[in-house]
């Protein structure tokens, strides 16, 4: 069993931590901004609580971090009181958070010039995956370094993979988010075809479900969509700071995403509807607007 603290107890993270404490029973410490959600945390599962990232990381074995963004992410390590300010040899710091590549290279160096180790692992699954403990978790860095993590990530994970180089991970995600961009599109498109020609929407599903056409996106969103149902799931906010970071990736390493371009452009729509904080298969919303 090892030490571990999980810094950001948000819709991933809470869920997350508790997987560490309840089901790989690890000494888990927990941080949060507003700390009354490692109030709760702690009360729900019995670990500590720190006030800074700085206190949570002292003397663990471990320090998990899912937050926002890079900017998040940059204050929570090398902030005034980050994580980074006292981790030393020996300690392994994980980073869940859907970020730029750019940003777990230059943590990775930050790490390594500290004596300590750093894991880039962005996840896919959603907040049923976190509450599942049955995450996806790609991985970038060093092979012995994620050898030596991989065993704790399971407590949350139904796979987890070294994908290659620091940066490989949060570049593995990327992937994914342009995956996710065409699909829902494409699902929103045949799900708002199928009413105008007064298609059993059930039926239809139930059928083109078990060919070529079935996706994640279709078996577990389309009753809601049909019922145009939107407030749950990964929010377009989120969706966008992804999609930001593959488009400026690709900037980078020349890739054409012109579909990804352009859903970005439709979610940018989604959110002048109010639907900031809505599922990503609110596509099929700005369809279906008047
Ligand atoms: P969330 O519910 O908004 O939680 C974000 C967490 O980060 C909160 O604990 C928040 O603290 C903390 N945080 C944000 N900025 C911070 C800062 N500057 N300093 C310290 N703490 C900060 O988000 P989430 O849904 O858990 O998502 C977290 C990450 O996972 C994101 O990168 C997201 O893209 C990724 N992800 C999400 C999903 C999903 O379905 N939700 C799926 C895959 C990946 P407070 O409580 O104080 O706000």
């Amino acid at each position: 069993m090892a030490k571990v603290a999980f810094l950001g107890l948000g819709v991933m993270g809470y869920p997350m931590a508790g997987h560490l404490k309840a089901k790989g029973g690890h000494e888990v410490t927990v941080y949060n901004r507003t700390a009354s959600k490692a109030d709760a945390w702690v009360k729900q599962f019995g670990g500590k609580s720190a006030p800074t990232p700085k206190a949570a990381a002292q003397g663990q074995d471990f320090v998990m971090c899912c937050v926002g963004n890079d900017d998040d992410l940059r204050q929570v390590t090398l902030g005034k009181d980050g994580a980074f300010g006292i981790m030393t040899e020996g300690q392994v710091f994980v980073d869940h958070t859907t970020a730029s590549a750019e940003i777990a290279r230059e943590l990775y160096d930050a790490a390594k010039k500290g004596g300590f180790d750093f894991v880039d692992a962005p996840v896919s699954g959603g907040q049923a995956g976190a509450e599942n403990g049955v995450l996806t978790v790609m991985c970038g860095g060093d092979e012995a370094v994620f050898n030596k993590a991989k065993p704790v990530i399971d407590a949350y994970a139904r796979a987890c993979n070294l994908m290659g180089a620091p940066g490989s991970g949060q570049l593995a995600k990327m992937c994914n988010q342009i995956c996710i961009a065409g699909v829902v599109q494409g699902l929103s498109e045949a799900l708002h075809f199928a009413k105008k020609a007064n298609l059993d929407v059930e039926k239809l599903i139930a059928t083109i479900s078990k060919g070529a056409a079935q996706s994640w996106q279709m078996e577990n969103r389309y009753k809601t969509m049909v019922a145009g149902k939107f407030d749950h799931g990964f929010a377009v906010d989120w969706m966008r700071k992804d999609l930001s970071i593959c488009l400026g990736e690709a900037r980078k390493n020349g890739a054409s995403l012109p579909v990804t371009a352009l859903v970005d452009q439709f979610y940018a729509e989604v959110q002048k509807m109010g639907g900031k904080r809505w599922d990503t298969s609110a596509l099929l919303a700005r369809l279906e607007r008047q």
